[in-house]
């Protein structure tokens, strides 16, 4: 087990809101890890079941069991993972929109995710919230990170949810109001990174299966990133978590191509994007409760019902025009 990083964490709550069982894996997980060994609490929120994931680990493809009952199957991994890093996990609820493929795109299926009313799911992770009491919360930006209407859906309802959370008056009945104090968005695919893997694999001789990405990088959205979280020693248990999905993860695919070593060199952080913050952003931030003086301060400013989010210290907020669908 890698040595805890200092200070302690203890008293902090983290709470990781993601789309799909997988995401957590795949996006913040080495942070995930690293704050449950420094004594911090982490809870990760699946949005969706994953009902309508492939299955993309060719081993498993033709797998009856899998086949018959993937909902089972992807609840399974899931807890698998979370053991793995150590974190709390709770289930939104809510139904997999799945990815709709084709031109013109087919309408996303009834009942999904990404069709229920946005005052029924954000009233779902406002009772989360105020249970779990998190000091920061962690989302995707409004782009999803990744063109799914899950992904979009999860940024929109942690948004909703996040400004609501601390009003009291609004789901009165979903539990005691609770502002989280930080909320970001997950930046760790950026285009900064997946240059530095290509050059760095080139010039290590090792096949980069980045070519592609980087042909494309200058159409990659712009994003700021305001904090990078050292976190290598456990890109070890990342790899665990998401390797517990079996369903979703090949353990041959380009994922696992970058040598661990080398990957520690080029790029040992994981890294966010502030959105929305009670307390100053400072420059180079690399921790994600930065700035909150202790949890029992922490505590109490998360109980006051008098922040206003239009005067919030910092304000990462973007707006862009919506995505054209004959566009892309
Ligand atoms: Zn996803």
């Amino acid at each position: 087990m890698p040595r805890p990083l200092t200070p302690s964490h203890e008293g902090y709550r983290l709470l990781a809101v993601h789309a799909h069982p997988d995401d957590e894996s795949s996006k913040g997980a080495a942070t995930t890890a690293r704050y449950v060994a420094d004594g911090a609490r982490v809870c990760v929120v699946s949005c969706t079941g994953g009902e309508r994931g492939d299955v993309l680990n060719e081993r498993l493809k033709n797998d009856i069991h899998i086949l018959r009952d993937i909902a089972q199957v992807r609840r399974d991994e899931m807890a698998a993972a979370a053991a793995a890093l150590g974190c709390e996990h709770v289930w939104l609820g809510f139904m997999d929109s799945g990815l709709p493929e084709g031109d013109p795109l087919p309408p996303l299926p009834e009942g999904c995710f990404a069709l229920e009313p946005i005052e029924v799911t954000t009233e779902a992770l406002v009772r989360v919230i105020r249970e779990f009491r998190p000091h920061v919360m962690t989302t995707y930006d409004e782009l999803g990170g990744y063109p799914h209407p899950d992904h979009i859906m999860t940024h929109t309802v942690s948004m909703s949810a996040f400004l609501a959370a601390g009003d009291p008056t609004a789901y009165p009945h979903a539990g005691e109001p609770w502002q989280p104090l930080k909320l970001y968005y997950n930046q760790n695919h950026s285009g900064g990174r997946i240059q530095a893997f290509h050059e760095a694999m080139v010039a290590a001789g090792i096949e980069s299966p980045y070519a592609e990405w980087v042909a494309a990088i200058d159409k990659r959205p712009k994003r700021t990133i305001t904090t990078r979280v050292p976190c290598a020693d456990y890109f070890e248990v990342r790899d665990r978590a998401l390797l517990a999905h079996a369903t979703q993860v090949d353990p041959d695919g380009w994922w696992f191509r970058m040598p661990r070593e080398l990957e520690r060199d080029v790029w040992p952080t994981e890294d966010f994007e502030a959105a929305l913050s009670f307390v100053p952003i400072a420059r180079g931030e690399d921790d994600l409760f930065a700035g909150l003086e202790s949890p029992a301060a922490a505590d109490a400013m998360a109980r006051r019902t008098d922040l206003d989010p239009e005067t919030a210290a910092y304000d990462g907020r973007v707006t862009h025009p919506a995505p054209s669908r004959e566009a892309s």
